[in-house]
């Protein structure tokens, strides 16, 4: 196997800064990150770890870290994002289903996939949790995509039965299809499925069933829907099932809660909803830019974490109802979210969210997240210098002020800041014209 390295400061966190406050950090300023094939070797100070005739690719002037976890993103709507003037239903109906339609044709399927997965790479991203459409060959396009690049992606086939003309499956074509894709893709090299219900509104009791069946039947493929986002998707589930005492009483009642189930949003809940996702070590996904633009509402990280019990957190964009594809900006946007509600964040909490908080959400804390030996080599190298600005107001930081240098680089930074990114030991994205 082929043994290579990376040299710049290396930055990884061991633990939650969180509860650990700054022993959770790994900083090494003249680190080294040696690969062999796949995988870290070793990662520790440049000078116990350089050898004669190791290829060494030099990062100066720039953070190394494990490659960003995006854990909820909507591949087929990288043409919607940023379209105007609608909150979640109407901007469904408007712009999401359109552009959903046309994931029927496998060749724009392809050539949405390539894009998406290039976008990611451009952004840092080398991990996501991703929607597809309602088409078995949505998922078989961007696995295809993935697995050529060798990326940890994770994606299923949405189900929505009682979604609008032309999208829907059956609960029978549902269950069938998604059973078939995860033969065919589940554990594939890097690939995982999710078994994919959109949300309550656009399933039925049937589907949610066989949706719970799938995920009985295969416990280690994950589970993402969406979950009280909206007022009034919120009172649609009220109607839709008025057995259940709440939204998340519906996912419950199917047995869709679980510690492998991302719920994207958990923005309207009542204490006994929240009290469920807890118990049953369940996922909310905080998507601050697409909360902010839809107007869906602020995500209250306090009830949901400040508890005896706390709920799993994830964070994610969103695109396309998320308006950036940067977790370094979706990060911003959360700072913002949490400002409003007279709560900080601090940059190591943000940092440790995008690398090992999301792998941990995603049980994949053990392959990526992290730049420990064994885990798979998949980096972000962010420049501290990527734009005059950003260069001018970080030359004002202490270098050894790595919490200032994180916050003002997630505050300004976007894709102009990866520099490179790595996917499982092989440079994938190098930033033209970076230094
Ligand atoms: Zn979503």
């Amino acid at each position: 196997m082929t043994r290579r390295a990376v040299r710049g400061r290396l930055v990884w966190f061991r633990d939650d800064p969180a509860l650990a406050g700054e022993a959770a950090l790994v900083d090494i300023p003249d680190g080294m990150v040696v690969i062999e094939g796949e995988r870290i070797e070793a990662a520790g100070p440049a000078a116990d770890l350089l050898e004669p005739g190791l290829e060494v690719t030099d990062y100066p002037n720039a953070l190394i870290l494990p490659g960003l976890i995006d854990a909820h993103i909507h591949y087929p709507q990288t043409r919607v994002i940023g379209s105007y003037g609608a909150q979640l239903l109407d901007w469904l109906q408007n712009y999401t289903f359109p552009a959903e339609r046309r994931f029927a044709d496998p060749d724009h399927c392809a050539a949405a996939a390539r894009f998406f997965l290039d976008e990611l790479l451009r952004h840092g991203t080398t991990t996501a949790l991703a929607y597809a459409s309602v088409h078995p060959g949505s998922v078989d396009a961007l696995c295809t995509e993935a697995m050529g690049r060798n990326m940890r992606l994770i994606t299923g086939k949405v189900m929505m039965d009682e979604g609008p003309e032309g999208l829907r499956d059956t609960a029978q074509s549902g269950y069938d299809d998604s059973k078939a894709l995860i033969a065919r893709w589940h554990g594939q090299g890097r690939i995982g499925y999710a078994i994919t219900p959109r949300f309550a509104v656009t399933s039925s009791a049937a589907q949610l069933e066989a949706a719970g069946a799938l995920l009985r039947e295969h416990p280690d493929c994950w589970l993402q829907t969406h979950l009280a986002e909206n007022h009034a998707e919120i009172a649609e589930v009220g109607r839709r099932f008025p057995e259940s005492s709440s939204y998340t009483d519906v996912y419950d009642r199917f047995g869709l809660l679980g510690p492998r189930s991302i719920f994207g949003h958990c923005i309207h809940l009542a204490e006994a909803e929240v009290a469920r996702l807890a118990a049953t070590g369940s996922i909310a996904c905080f998507c601050p830019t697409s909360n902010l633009f839809i107007g869906s509402g602020l995500f209250d990280l306090a009830r949901l974490a400040d508890r005896p019990d706390p709920v799993r957190i994830a964070l994610a964009t969103d695109v396309g109802g998320g308006t950036s594809y940067s977790m370094l900006q979706t990060a911003a946007e959360a700072y913002k979210v949490l400002q409003l509600q007279h709560r900080n964040w601090p940059a190591l909490d943000a940092f440790h969210a995008m690398t090992r908080g999301n792998a941990l959400a995603l049980g994949l804390d053990h392959e990526i997240g992290t730049l420990e030996p064994g885990s798979v080599a998949d980096l972000a190298v962010l420049d501290l210098a990527p734009t005059p600005a950003v260069a001018h107001r970080l030359e004002a930081i202490d270098r050894r002020d790595l919490p200032a240098l994180l916050f003002a680089l997630m505050i300004m930074g976007d894709d102009r800041a990866v520099r490179a990114t790595w996917v499982a030991g092989q440079p994938l994205h190098e930033r033209a014209g970076a230094a």
